[in-house]
């Protein structure tokens, strides 16, 4: 991605933040009018357009990057190694979060009434072998029509072995998805240069929207949750990618930015997806068939972000509710964390919604949610920024290592002069 683009983005989203919270403050009146007619619709327009593309990219990038890895025990190796890379992040994420909750104890310190919580109803989540059987499509084009992610992975998964087994005898199809993939990454192109508008009606909506009062009176729940963030993204994320990757961590977090920029502002792992690939690849070097088989993967069901808020809120509300949570309980909470984040869908607010399953478990009142929901438009969007980065940084310590051991073929190798 071009850097002017980048400062674009980044100019448009302050100029967003201050035009929906200054416009607000004169007149809220005035705010909702030019929000519904102008903000919104700049909003909707980028998030759409960006939409439009994901599951076309997805399909064609896993059956890409599943046959380009070509025999599936390479696939199941890189699959195992993404999962426990997914799996250890997400668990240390969880770990932070609850760890800086249970030091300051916000939700004691807070002044916080528990019966103030405007409630909350949980819904009903499937249960763990339902959520299994529901990866496996009965109708792949249903799943693609429903932009259900982890059933057009599953398919393209299938699709991408049976490419890479048949070989010659498919390359015709090969072919077809490889330009499609090409196709769809120019249009990405297209589609970017929209972002600045999109960003700044994002931005706008969203910071004239939120309640900053309640930011005020939840500022250091808020704080904790975002120092988590911070601390997963540079530690965990940065760590990863020197000691795993061998790769400069600021390169990465630099060339990474822009995605995550527009990760924040969408508020959702799959509409970035799009650009948090293209980003991957064209900057990181990642090879296609690596980021077009980890970052969907991760974008679905690797949210480090959501988890720590899910740690961070359990805490809180345990905290507010006067409940002493056991050392079980938290084990619990941490387990039931990474399972809630994985089955947290990469749209936003999906997180909170997913939360009442860790309360559950550990008998906490799913009412608690109530006391955290007016903030967490903004959280949502930090954590965004971290879900993704998180892909990313996975995506980089595969390629590294299959690079290290030899299992990258030469023209997908890393390109480290940057
Ligand atoms: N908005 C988040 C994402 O798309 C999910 C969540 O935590 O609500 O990654």
């Amino acid at each position: 991605m071009k850097s002017n683009l980048t400062v674009k983005i980044i100019v448009a989203l302050v100029l967003g933040a201050i035009v929906g919270i200054s416009l607000h403050m004169i007149s809220p009146v005035a705010f909702d009018g030019v929000n519904k007619y102008l903000f919104v619709p700049l909003g909707q327009i980028f998030l759409k357009l960006i939409q439009m593309l994901v599951v076309p990219i997805v399909l064609f990038s896993i059956i890409l990057g599943v046959a380009g890895l070509g025999d599936p025990k390479k696939i199941g190796i890189i699959g195992t190694k993404t999962i426990a890379f997914f799996l250890i992040t997400t668990a240390l994420a969880i770990t932070i979060g609850i760890t800086l909750a249970s030091i300051i104890q916000p939700g004691k310190l807070m002044d916080v009434d528990a019966s103030s919580s405007p409630g909350f109803e949980a819904e009903k989540t499937p249960g763990f072998v339902d959520t299994l059987l529901n990866i496996i499509p009965s109708n792949p084009i249903a799943a693609m029509s429903s932009g259900e992610m982890l059933q057009i992975i599953f398919f393209a998964v299938f699709i991408g072995v049976g490419l890479a087994v048949l070989g010659g005898k498919t390359a015709g199809i090969l072919k077809i998805v490889e330009q499609g993939n090409e196709l769809m990454m120019y249009l990405v192109n297209v589609v970017m240069k929209f972002a600045p508008y999109g960003t700044f009606g994002l931005i706008a909506t969203a910071s004239g929207l939120q309640g900053w009062e309640a930011i005020r009176s939840m500022g250091l729940y808020m704080s904790i949750v975002l120092i988590a963030l911070a601390l997963h993204f540079f530690v965990v994320y940065g760590g990863a990618v020197a000691l795993l990757g061998k790769y400069n961590p600021f390169t990465f977090f630099k060339k990474f930015f822009p995605a995550a920029t527009v990760a924040f502002s969408l508020s959702s792992s799959n509409a970035v997806l799009p650009l948090s690939m293209k980003t991957a690849q064209n900057e990181l070097k990642v090879p296609k068939a690596i980021s077009g088989f980890v970052q969907p993967l991760g974008a679905t069901i690797n949210m480090d972000g959501t988890a720590i808020m899910q740690g961070v809120a359990t805490i809180f509300i345990a905290q507010v509710y006067d409940v002493n949570l056991t050392l079980s309980q938290l084990v619990m909470v941490v387990l039931t964390a990474v399972l809630a984040s994985i089955g947290t869908a990469g749209v936003p607010g999906v997180g909170l919604i997913m939360l009442a399953m860790v309360l559950e478990s550990v008998g906490l009142p799913v009412a608690g949610i109530g006391l955290i929901i007016g903030v967490d438009r903004l959280l949502d969007m930090v954590r965004t920024a971290v879900n993704i980065t998180g892909d990313a940084a996975c995506a980089m310590y595969i390629t590294k290592s299959e690079e290290q051991k030899g299992r990258l073929h030469l023209d997908e190798s890393l390109d480290m002069k940057n």
